[in-house]
């Protein structure tokens, strides 16, 4: 499959080199509208192709996109000193209506996949200027968001992520929710494993990985001003299950017809991931303090939706 980028900042350009890295698609093409920066990253990228794949990279400009099966939406601006987080998202959804519109036109029948930020109301822009069903826009959401949960959860309990089944579920922003009551380790209840393998698994223990989950961003951005490997990779995964129809369970963000009573609302819920996009959204049991927390990220996220006019 071939494969779009939009914006090729840090982003954009870290999901070209983990999709490179994986070689799992055929070729990838930079497009911003920085012209110099898009062929600058290719060909950087393009160097580290020989090691490990046989992927084109190239830069290009929107009509280089016709062939794209998905198209990576990682454009957008940053945060102007004093600038409200309203402002911002307004300048932000102004270049998705240039991005968005431009895409649409040379690959129509592109999935799109959104990781400009706040990407759950990126998302809902996305969704309606491209006017594609909502299982087509996908935004990365909590996807980083739960492998920081799983992987935290089995350093703790001394077992691989991969054999840890835990969801990040809600906006991708302060208002997550970390659903811990249905988490699984191999089949088996967290507490049950914790208590057979000899591990605490208390109040204090939950703290401290809920830290690291809700604000892993935060720290790595005081330390080195942004936050792009993790999201790239985790981008580079969705690409994955789409492009080889995996079928794969992920955390990502989609207009999702009601959580919690809250209808038409961006946010992340596990879903089945394969070629046509999303194929079917999951919602996990949960207990009622993690059901009112949903609740509450459904309401947040709607509110700067509707403030948005969307
Ligand atoms: P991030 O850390 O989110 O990747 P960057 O600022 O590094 O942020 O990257 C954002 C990229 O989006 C920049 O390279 C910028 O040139 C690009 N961009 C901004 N607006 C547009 C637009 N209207 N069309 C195409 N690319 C854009």
């Amino acid at each position: 499959m071939n494969i779009g980028i939009v914006g090729a900042g840090m982003v954009g350009s870290s999901a070209g080199y983990a999709l490179a890295m994986t070689d799992s698609v055929s070729e990838i093409v930079l497009v911003d509208r920085n012209d110099a920066l898009a062929r600058a990253q290719a060909e950087d990228i393009s160097h580290a192709v020989p090691f490990v794949s046989a992927t084109t990279v190239r830069s290009g400009d929107y009509a280089d996109l016709v062939d794209a099966g998905i198209v990576i939406l990682a454009a957008g601006v940053s945060q102007k000193p004093g600038e409200t987080r309203l402002a911002l998202l307004e300048r932000n959804a102004e270049v998705f209506r240039e991005v968005v519109g431009a895409v649409g036109t040379a690959a129509p029948e592109a999935i799109l996949l959104v990781a400009t930020n706040p990407v759950d109301i990126m998302t809902a822009v996305a969704t309606k200027l491209s006017g594609l069903p909502s299982q087509r826009v996908i935004g990365s959401g909590t996807i980083l968001d739960t492998a920081r949960f799983r992987s935290l959860i089995g350093r703790h309990l001394g077992i691989s992520p991969q054999s840890v089944h835990a969801y990040v579920l809600g906006e991708h922003g302060d208002s997550e929710v970390l659903a811990w009551s249905n988490a699984r380790a191999g089949s088996i209840a967290l507490e049950t494993f914790a208590d057979q393998v000899g591990k605490r698994l208390d109040a204090a223990v939950r703290q401290t990985i809920d830290d690291g989950v809700r604000n892993a961003a935060y720290r790595i951005i005081s330390g080195k001003g942004a936050t792009y490997y993790g999201i790239g990779a985790g981008l580079a995964r969705i690409v994955k299950a789409i492009a080889h129809d995996q079928r794969d369970v992920l955390s990502v963000s989609i207009v999702t017809g009601m959580v919690e009573d809250v209808a038409e609302v961006p946010l992340s819920v596990p879903r089945v991931i394969g070629a046509a996009g999303v194929l079917a959204d999951l919602f996990p049991e949960l207990d009622q303090e993690e059901q009112a927390a949903l609740r509450k990220s459904a309401m947040l996220i709607k509110q700067a939706t509707v403030s948005l006019g969307l």
